[in-house]
């Protein structure tokens, strides 16, 4: 069976008038069907170069990314792109809000909006479908979000530093819920995150990115123990702080 992504060879040069930056080079790795992978590494290390390569949205200097068996050659249904801001449009309200990638690929129907009505009844956001963005904290906002991106049913989630403007407790509440969700529904996912914690807690496997240019520094495999057990709950068990050491020394002192 196909793997679910393959970087193979990526290598991203930015030309701009000033200078050429050398994003990534080389980047490997493949990613399996219903795994959640995280990629961590210092700002500037080219992990958003990633996920928009993966994307379809940059095509890269050199190398080949397939998903679900297919070449990426431009932005695609099968992948959903999940950033830190919600982006969500402040005049329509957060059904249609929801709805909105379902519109843009034409696939609005009578049954999809059915599904997009179950979505955000699953995120406990059924009585706020008539609210606007404005009126809705900044979870229930990234939980719109979400919504937005599953309606569409990508196979592949791309999560950059999507928690990282919440404060720490709505953070935690939705590192659980989308664990949660994305296992129910056997989704691949490649998260981008500055927190080893979060990577920890909610991963199968973390990828360290080296900065200047992006190189792949080391992959971990996250134990049974810790996969198994949901975020909030994983961060208790004994493995999990040994295991924070020895990714927080691959940094040698970067900020992460
Ligand atoms: P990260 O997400 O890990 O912080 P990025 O992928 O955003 O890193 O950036 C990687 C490198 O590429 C950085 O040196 C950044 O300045 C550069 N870069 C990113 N986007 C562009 C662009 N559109 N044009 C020129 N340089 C860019
Ligand atoms: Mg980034």
């Amino acid at each position: 069976m196909d793997s679910a992504v393959t970087v193979k060879d990526v290598t991203q040069v930015y030309v701009t008038e000033e200078r050429a930056t050398l994003a990534v080079e080389q980047i490997d790795f493949t990613i399996e069907r219903g795994e959640f992978v995280s990629l961590i590494g210092p700002s500037g290390c080219g992990k958003t170069t990633l996920l928009s390569i993966i994307a379809g949205l940059i095509k890269p200097t050199a190398g080949i990314v397939t998903v679900a068996g297919r070449k990426v050659s431009g932005p695609s249904t099968a992948v959903g792109y999940m950033l830190q801001q919600d982006y969500l449009f402040p005049w329509r309200t957060i059904e249609a809000n929801a709805c909105m990638g379902l519109e843009i690929t034409g696939t609005l129907t009578k049954e999809t909006k059915r599904h997009v009505l179950h979505l955000l009844e699953e995120m406990g956001l059924l009585g706020f479908k008539d609210y606007y963005p404005s009126q809705l904290s900044g979870g229930m906002r990234q939980r719109v979000a979400l919504v937005r991106t599953l309606a569409t049913e990508p196979e592949l989630l791309l999560l950059d530093e999507p928690f990282s403007a919440l404060d720490y407790q709505t953070k935690l509440q939705l590192e659980d819920l989308v664990v949660e969700t994305l296992h129910a529904k056997q989704k691949t996912a490649l998260l981008v995150t500055h927190d080893i914690t979060e990577a920890i807690a909610m991963s199968d496997r973390i990828i360290v990115l080296d900065p200047n240019p992006g190189r792949i520094r080391q992959t971990f495999q996250i134990p049974d123990d810790i996969r198994q057990t949901t975020p909030f709950e994983a961060r208790e068990l004994a493995g999990f702080h040994a295991l924070f050491r020895r990714i927080w020394q691959e940094f040698g002192g970067h900020e992460a």
